[in-house]
């Protein structure tokens, strides 16, 4: 047996045992989609979420939301009512933060690689361009001449250092994000000569980190650099991005985030800040902290089958829409997501059994020598943590699988 992670809070069975997700049963909702692999993302959760942080969190610092964690339409338009700001990385999310009802002026756009036609978009529109080079910076400027347009620009940092204990590392040393922190100041200055309406800094060093610690250390150095580039600058930054960083407990042993300690650390931070950045606006962008938890992803057995003593429990999904959960996206050593038998929801483990999905590859395989209840033909299997880097996070495509379904509840 192989422990996985911990449930999250929010999920309750009712009577029957059965998992209720946003207060409703998991074979209910599976049933009103018309079919299974399925997501559910709750908005009571989000709305939460989002409450908590707004609680812990200095009332100056803006909320972005990161769309690439979860686009999905109305989860998008849901989101767009309640943070200050979003958060995209290609075209295609531009068009899908302007559809979700977020206004243009609260939108950035970092990311390398833009093409030209996706710099003309943001431009047109209004909405920020976090310029991740000295290059995207030239052809931004000469987009926006063609156009007439005065531009929103921001010049995103890479830092020289990194977020100690993330999963993910953006920033320090060499890196295909954000200008080099040394070429920042004569950016800017290029920038403002040009006529552009420089919006400020994006510092991102990092994500998936659970030791607030850790976060509140990189988000003291983050507020000291953009002081020393506003000083280098000799203007002060109307906005600074200092990133998010704030992870989720995936794995056995995790714990969540104190997020009322890095609030309390960042509001010291901003307390004592160089008088450069006194009338500075500041936003946190988080992405799978705001809205993995509201996700379940249920999945249904198909099969049941033992092989050399090992009892598989087959299913209609897999990693074509979880390939973090199936330990192929990023991570070293694959461990167990939170995992849970839908129809016996907190029962007690009868059996061991690996959970896989429908793929013909080994690779495909979402719970590993798990302990659950025992699990029939026709059973809900509910992964959690689904509501980040799921559905658009995986090869839906893969052996002509096609997308899972989804649903705000
Ligand atoms: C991916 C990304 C985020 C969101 O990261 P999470 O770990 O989902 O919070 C925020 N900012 C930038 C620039 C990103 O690339």
């Amino acid at each position: 047996m192989k422990p996985h992670g911990p449930i999250p809070p929010g999920f309750a069975a009712d009577a029957d045992g059965m998992l209720l997700i946003g207060g409703a049963r998991a074979d209910r909702l599976a049933d009103a989609a018309g079919d299974t692999p399925l997501f559910v993302y709750v908005g009571a959760l989000l709305a939460a979420r989002i409450a908590e942080w707004r609680a812990a969190f200095p009332e100056t610092v803006q909320l972005h939301y990161a769309m690439k964690a979860n686009p999905y339409p109305p989860l998008l338009a849901f989101m767009a009512e309640r943070v200050d700001g979003f958060d995209v990385a290609s075209g295609g999310e531009l068009r899908a933060a302007l559809a979700s009802g977020m206004a243009a002026e609260h939108i950035s756009f970092a990311g390398p690689g833009k093409r030209d036609r996706e710099l003309e978009a943001a431009i047109a529109a209004g909405a920020t361009l976090n310029l991740e080079s000295i290059g995207e910076a030239t052809r931004a400027l000469a987009v926006a001449a063609r156009l007439g347009i005065t531009p929103r620009l921001a010049v995103r940092v890479n830092p020289d250092f990194d977020l100690k204990g993330s999963g993910m590392k953006m920033g320090g040393g060499a890196k295909p994000f954000g200008v080099d922190a040394a070429e920042v100041p004569a950016l800017v200055r290029r920038l403002i000569d040009a006529g552009a309406d420089w919006r400020g800094f994006h510092i991102f060093a990092g994500s998936q980190a659970l030791d607030a610690a850790a976060i509140a250390e990189t988000q003291g150095q983050t507020v000291a650099l953009a002081a020393r580039l506003a000083n280098d600058v000799g203007a002060p930054p109307p906005l600074v991005n200092i990133g998010g960083g704030m992870g989720v407990p995936y794995f056995p042993g995790d714990t969540a985030v104190d997020a009322v300690a890095v609030g309390a650390a960042l509001a010291d931070t901003l307390a004592a800040r160089d008088p450069v950045l006194a009338t500075s606006r500041f936003a946190m962008e988080l992405g799978r902290w705001l809205v993995a938890e509201a996700g379940v992803y249920l999945t249904r057995i198909v099969d049941r089958k033992v092989s050399h003593g090992e009892t598989f429990l087959v299913t209609d999904g897999g990693l074509h829409h979880q390939l973090a959960a199936s330990g192929n996206f990023g991570t070293v050593i694959r461990r167990n997501y939170p995992i849970a038998l839908a129809n016996r929801f907190g029962g007690e483990p009868a059996e061991t059994v690996s959970v896989v999905g429908c793929l013909c590859t080994p690779l495909d395989r979402l719970g590993d020598q798990v302990a659950l209840p025992a699990a029939q033909v026709g059973d809900l299997v509910a992964l959690f943590q689904a509501g980040a880097y799921g559905a658009t996070a995986s090869p839906a495509a893969f052996l002509g699988q096609g997308p899972a379904r989804e649903m705000l509840v």
